[in-house]
């Protein structure tokens, strides 16, 4: 773990980046029956705006510019540059929107990533949005049909996301930019935790495969035992290298996270819904963020491992 000196002579974790999550939409054309991407209000997402995005993103910027001393997470570590990860819903039903951002926020001075569900990207959409992406992630249960379709990983009229499309889809993209890291995220529920993925993550190859426990934040359906958890880990212990696990207790207060309203939220583990700040545009960064919080310790271990397992 690389540290760096406080002007008092102790030392701080640094973080070769500090990623913002922000969840541009609520609208998905898929239905998994785990899904956490529910928040609270009626009013129109910010993505929509674009004067509204651009003041955001400025905000953002000011607030967790790596220079600005004045950030309270200061006190706590370090980090060298931020990244802005767009995620959803699926954002992709926002494609024009989604460049626009990521356009905007390069020009900034962010690092952007973007998660998708995989079922709209396109060979077109790999060609626009790769060069401006250091991270393109996407979420991916299982690579059996039945299972999809149990978990709700399917669109209105039933069509299933093809392993081959999403092959083609990240050879296009790795094309268009060399540089970028692929992603796959995988969410272990009692629909898939029997499962073995190893043979379609290889298919893949991702630079990371990120294992996360379905979270019982905003339902329980498809909840996870603690042993069959581990039993999928432990199945899959020949991808150490690639994995990153993520069980309940480090997907809690470890993320900085933005809701579609521009509003940072938090999850709470025992609790039904998210905390909410006001939205980032109407008061700033600052404000907005000290009603939320994080828990700088976890996001730190959280962060720092990944890091390495993709530097590895
Ligand atoms: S693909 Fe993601 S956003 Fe869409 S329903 Fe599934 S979990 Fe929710």
């Amino acid at each position: 773990m690389k540290h760096s000196l406080t002007r008092k002579g102790g030392v701080r974790p640094l973080l070769s980046e500090l990623v913002i999550n922000w969840h541009i939409t609520e609208a998905c054309n898929y239905r998994c029956r785990y899904c956490y991407a529910h928040w609270t209000g009626n009013n129109r997402e910010l993505v929509h705006n674009v004067p509204g995005t651009m003041q955001m993103l400025e905000n953002l910027w000011q607030y967790f510019h790596p220079q600005n001393v004045a950030n309270p997470l200061r006190q706590a570590m370090d980090w060298k540059g931020i990244r802005l990860n767009l995620a959803g819903g699926e954002p992709l039903l926002y494609a024009e929107h989604v460049h626009r951002i990521l356009t905007d926020a390069r020009r900034i001075g962010f690092n952007t990533s973007l998660i998708t569900n995989g079922s709209l990207f396109s060979l077109e959409l790999a060609q626009q949005l790769a060069p401006n992406l250091s991270m393109l992630g996407f979420s991916l249960d299982s690579g059996i049909s039945t299972t999809n379709r149990q978990i709700g990983r399917q669109s209105r009229h039933g069509q299933l996301l093809a392993i081959e499309h999403l092959q083609e889809g990240i050879s296009a993209a790795r094309r268009r930019n060399p540089e970028l890291q692929i992603k796959i995220n995988t969410v272990v529920n009692a629909s898939n935790c029997h499962e073995d993925l190893s043979d379609v993550i290889l298919k893949l190859a991702p630079q990371r495969w990120k294992v996360l426990r379905m979270l019982p934040i905003v339902t329980n359906q498809l909840m996870v035992s603690d042993a069959a958890f581990q039993e999928f880990v432990v199945r899959h212990q020949a991808l150490g290298d690639l994995m990153c696990i993520e069980d309940n207790t480090e997907m809690v207060e470890s993320y900085v996270m933005i809701d579609p309203l521009g509003r940072f939220f938090q999850n709470a583990l025992g609790q039904s819904r998210y905390r909410y700040s006001r939205p980032i545009p109407e008061v700033g960064a600052a404000q907005a963020f000290a009603t939320v919080g994080m828990d700088p310790a976890k996001f730190c271990a959280r962060y720092l491992g990944a890091l390495e397992k993709v530097a590895a």
